[in-house]
């Protein structure tokens, strides 16, 4: 007789009891607010310094209309997948303006970024085919590498040494694909781009950016990194998202008419799911125009992390990263969720970022400011910082 299985929730509450040990159990906590500069929990006000919506475009006037109108138009939901009957003119409108935006042939809407990295990444490399990738890319870009079966060549994070070796080692023939962030999500910092792109030139490999924290906040129209280094026509495959500086929901691959056909027939999770709801696509509509024409959004974003992390630096905290994304490096995790929780008691939700999500003994606060956050609440973050970091015993 084999030992019966043990029941579900005893396995689970054993293994939730190990991750709260390690100070790595997750916990969700509701907001019942819109995700603004300040946001309600528990009735009380928190300044929000971990909200992705860079540029204040989820609460925009303009940006709501366009999702009101669109659930009069079409309702709330696509209703069936795109190749079924769920595919809106309004999905083909907002992909036209995407391409427009990066200067692609076309684009194509996926219900969020994690589903157009795997969808794409699998769509392109299989068994046989190598994909490299560096070793701080968003789980969604980790995920869709795997599922893929290409031998994944994993380089330290923007060592482009490594990857050109990894390059020179690989026998020809194969399908190559180089597959990085542009700002990396939770360091703050910047793929080397131009230094990739050569090199998948040279090494015949295909070149997928990844702008989910780039689009809207970086380059000329806020076209992302590529684009304001120049190198927006030598890569392959274009993706960023719509649920972070555009304020809504969903994501967007942009490329050549050849890739985005396949990607219609091939992306697993692009043909097997719901087209995106009329009112994330319409309100990602509307964000792209207030993103070309509110350029001052983007000055105010780069401003407030210039005086955050600047602040920071000089109460004594480890800051990294030359974006709006701001790592304050802690290392344990039991300090990182302290000084988190310090802060949450001042007033200001700045999430503590743990492993899996970051490297095992990187523990850190990841700030975000928004280009909406006024200079006197930037003072008051960092007065809380200055108390929290005294309280957790960070900071002398
Ligand atoms: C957030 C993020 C994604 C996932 O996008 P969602 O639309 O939230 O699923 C993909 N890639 C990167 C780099 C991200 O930061």
């Amino acid at each position: 007789m084999p030992t019966p299985a043990r029941p579900l929730d005893a396995v689970l509450a054993e293994e939730l009891a190990r991750l709260a040990d390690a100070a790595l159990r997750r916990n969700l906590r509701a907001i019942d607010s819109a995700s603004d500069t300040e946001v309600v929990i528990d009735g009380r006000s928190h300044l929000l310094l971990s909200s992705n919506n860079y540029l204040g475009l989820a609460t925009h006037p303009a940006v709501r209309a366009a999702a009101r109108r669109a659930i009069e138009r079409y309702g709330c939901g696509a209703g069936a997948s795109r190749l079924i009957s769920g595919h809106l003119d309004l999905h083909a409108a907002v992909e036209a303006k995407l391409a427009a935006f990066k200067g692609t042939e076309a684009a194509l809407l996926f219900p969020s970024g994690y589903q157009a990295n795997v969808g794409t990444i699998t769509a392109l490399v299989g068994r046989g085919d190598h994909v490299y990738s560096d070793a701080l890319n968003h789980a969604s870009i980790i995920d869709g590498c795997r599922l893929s079966r290409a031998s994944v060549h994993v380089y330290p994070h923007r060592n482009v040494r490594t990857l050109e070796a990894e390059l020179a080692a690989t026998s020809p023939g194969s399908r190559r694909l180089i597959v990085t962030d542009s700002v990396f999500s939770m360091d703050g910092d910047r793929a080397p781009l131009a230094v990739l792109t050569a090199l998948a030139e040279q090494y015949h490999s295909w070149l997928m950016v990844d702008e989910a924290h780039a689009t809207g906040v970086i380059g000329p129209r806020g076209a992302g990194l590529a684009a304001a280094d120049g190198l927006g026509d030598r890569i392959d495959i274009h993706l960023g998202t719509l649920g972070k500086a555009l304020g809504s929901a969903g994501a967007y691959v942009a490329g050549s008419r050849a890739l985005i056909e396949w990607l219609v027939n091939r992306a697993r999770s692009f043909v097997y799911t719901t087209g995106l709801a009329p009112a994330a696509a319409a309100a990602a509509g509307a964000a792209l125009d207030v993103v070309v024409a509110e350029p001052e959004r983007r000055e105010a974003l780069a401003r407030n992390a210039v005086r955050l992390r600047e602040g920071l630096s000089a109460l004594g905290f480890a800051v990294g990263g030359d974006t709006h994304i701001i790592p304050v490096a802690v290392g344990d995790n039991r300090p990182a969720l302290r000084l988190a929780e310090e802060l949450r008691t001042r007033g200001v939700l700045a999430q503590a970022i743990r492993p899996p999500t970051v490297p095992e003994g990187t523990a850190r606060l990841r700030v975000t400011p928004m280009a909406t956050h006024t200079g006197a609440q930037l003072d008051r973050v960092l007065a809380a910082f200055a108390d929290a970091g005294r309280a957790a015993g960070l900071l002398r």
